[in-house]
């Protein structure tokens, strides 16, 4: 009897691999590297508003970029979350349109062309979703790095002809104030023009034309509360949005990533201006957003960077992404 199994296994078993075989033959192979994966939008009904999720591309980060940690200790945890590091450690940009029913409101823009041809797609998305470049009355910046302020405009055009920009005072004053240029340390002066420079030609257009505001902690703007997270950048601020039964906060980079930060969360990164009030702001954020079950939506973590932060601990945490809805 154990015999005759044997034989018929073995049988079954020659037969599908020239099964495999054939078909293989007769598949196209998908290139991956080429071929997005998902349509590059996603949208999310919070309550009475609606939130679509615009991704800009996907950006490799070098391990080394992180600080206050071993790079063993990065590698360690990287693997613990089952992620790839051949090409770095992977993080999204995102940005966030969202539809309150009176205003369009577009929470960071992207990258445009300042980064390369692998990001840039919010505005292509944007479209794809069903909305209007037009229609879009409001920006509401986290702050100015490229990432974020890019995708506003393109050979200086506003991609957005209709909306204002909002940027906090201090970020503003950081950025666009040429008597700040003092107070940037020697060896970071470079990169700090180089950083202005394109900060400058991004908003032209909405100067011109008197579309670019500046805000202080208390204002409110289109149902927006504006909230201090500065660490990142001196003016880096977050925007709250409640709506009937729920709300949202858009976090902007108080986290880069979601395993590394994530796990650890005194760990900062090459790209924070005031490293230890980055930690800081981090580690209130986290605590309180993990406290409250509150929704938050994030330019850096995974797209579409919706969802929720838990501790067991209050020392470390993990990211709960929305669920996949169709
Ligand atoms: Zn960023």
């Amino acid at each position: 009897m154990k015999k005759c199994l044997f034989v018929i296994s073995t049988s079954v078993a020659i037969l599908s691999s020239a099964t495999f075989a054939q078909t293989q033959k007769s598949l196209p192979i998908i290139d991956i590297e080429q071929q997005p994966q998902v349509a590059g939008f996603y949208q999310h009904q919070l309550g009475s508003i609606q939130i679509t999720a615009l991704l800009d591309g996907t950006n490799f980060m070098s391990p080394t970029l992180f600080q206050n940690i071993s790079q063993d200790k990065v590698h360690e945890i990287l693997k613990k979350y089952h992620a790839d590091q051949a090409k770095g450690v992977q993080t999204s940009i995102n940005a966030f349109l969202v539809n309150t029913g009176s205003a369009l409101v577009l929470v960071d823009s992207g990258t445009a062309d300042c980064f390369g041809a692998h990001l840039g797609s919010v505005l292509k998305n944007l479209k794809a979703s069903g909305y209007k470049p037009e229609q879009v009355d409001t920006i509401l910046l986290t702050h100015l790095h490229p990432d974020h302020v890019c995708g506003v405009s393109k050979n200086g055009v506003a991609n957005f002809p209709n909306a204002t920009i909002y940027v906090s005072k201090d970020e503003a004053d950081y950025w666009l104030n040429p008597k700040q240029s003092k107070s940037i340390p020697k060896d970071k002066l470079e990169n700090y023009f180089g950083t202005v420079k394109t900060i400058k030609a991004a908003i032209a257009p909405y100067q011109a034309k008197k579309q670019f505001k500046i805000f202080k902690l208390g204002d409110k703007i289109k149902g927006f509360e504006v909230i201090n997270t500065s660490g990142h950048t001196p003016g880096h601020f977050s925007y709250k949005f409640k709506t009937t039964d729920q709300d949202i906060v858009f976090i902007g980079d108080i986290v880069h990533s979601h395993t590394v930060q994530f796990d650890r969360p005194e760990t900062a990164i090459e790209y924070d201006i005031d490293p230890q009030q980055a930690v800081q702001t981090r580690l209130k954020q986290f605590s309180d957003y993990a406290k409250n079950g509150q929704t938050i939506a994030a330019p850096h973590l995974p797209f579409p960077g919706i969802g929720h932060i838990y501790s067991a601990d209050g020392q470390s945490y993990q990211w709960i992404p929305i669920h996949f809805k169709d």
